[in-house]
């Protein structure tokens, strides 16, 4: 099975061994959203793709034969969280699973990257979404030198052969990076110690992380272009606008699921039965 093809989603698409520059998008760019980028021109086309969002799922999970995992990833404060959000505002909690990495665990730690993973994917019918995800194993831990480039560098082909196993049981894959600028980082950063209701979500970690934001975006970079494939693309989405992100996460995220047309099952031999 192959990626679907589409039109809508092409402004974010990463195409696969292509070389994408992280530093030539900009954050705050609205392309391709209503009228000019303007916020509440795009309210009622953003309420309108939830709902087709809804109905898609509804398809994809009386079908029950295929499954769609979403693969977040963002720097810290990229809006990850409130991407989930907004897309759980369109679809049914019950055929939905949202699985966050962070650091390994003793147990996780001493298996392979991928074995914690795995175990998340959506079974059929189910859409899966992960907030971070097996490419922790090639960024931070790369960035942070948790281990040498003779370990994680081969994980890119390791991802590539994963995602295609996934691919070819008849789950879609679909990569996104929120994209903002270390401007808006800093922002937002700030404002999670400045507000009590926000500073749950502070970690000192996060100024450790900042000051390599450089070798992260080189990371994140060689990544995408490395996974970046036929068969599982990345997407990269201007975040620094959160009404424009939701927008573009969800067109891409519908486009997918049209792409895949999901079916209900006819059960023909209901046909004309009367419940006594
Ligand atoms: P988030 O920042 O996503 O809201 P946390 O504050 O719990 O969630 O942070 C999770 C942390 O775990 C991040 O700093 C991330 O880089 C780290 N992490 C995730 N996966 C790995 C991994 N495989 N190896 C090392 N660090 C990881």
């Amino acid at each position: 099975m192959a990626f679907p093809k589409s039109k809508t989603s092409s402004p974010w698409l990463v195409t696969p061994g292509g070389k994408l520059r992280l530093g030539s998008i900009d954050t705050a760019g609205t392309p391709e959203a209503p009228k000019a980028g303007e916020r509440s021109e795009a309210e009622k086309p953003t309420r309108a793709l939830r709902e087709e969002l809804r109905v898609l799922q509804g398809a994809l999970q009386g079908e029950a034969k295929r499954s769609v995992l979403l693969v977040l990833q963002a720097m810290d404060t990229g809006g990850k969280d409130g991407t989930v959000k907004s897309i759980y505002a369109g679809i049914n909690p019950v055929g939905a699973e949202v699985s966050s990495f962070g650091v390994p665990n003793d147990d996780e730690i001493a298996r392979d990257f991928l074995w914690r993973i795995h175990v998340k994917t959506p079974p059929k019918g189910k859409i899966g979404i992960f907030n971070r995800s097996h490419y922790e194993d090639v960024l931070a831990v790369r960035v942070r030198n948790i281990a040498p480039e003779s370990v994680w560098r081969p994980r890119f082909a390791a991802i590539n052969d994963y995602e295609r196993i996934l691919t070819e049981s008849g789950t879609t894959v679909v990569k996104i990076m929120l994209h903002i600028s270390e401007a808006e980082q800093k922002l937002r950063l700030q404002s999670r110690v400045d507000r009590l209701e926000k500073r749950w979500k502070f970690r000192m970690g996060d100024i450790e992380d900042r000051q390599l934001w450089g070798d992260y975006q080189k990371a994140y970079e060689e990544a995408i272009n490395e996974t970046s494939t036929d068969h599982a693309p990345w997407f990269v989405v201007p975040a620094d606008k959160k009404w424009y992100r939701d927008f573009a996460v969800l067109t891409i995220f519908v486009d997918v699921l049209k792409g895949i047309d999901p079916q209900y099952p006819k059960f023909d031999n209901l046909d004309g039965l009367q419940i006594p």
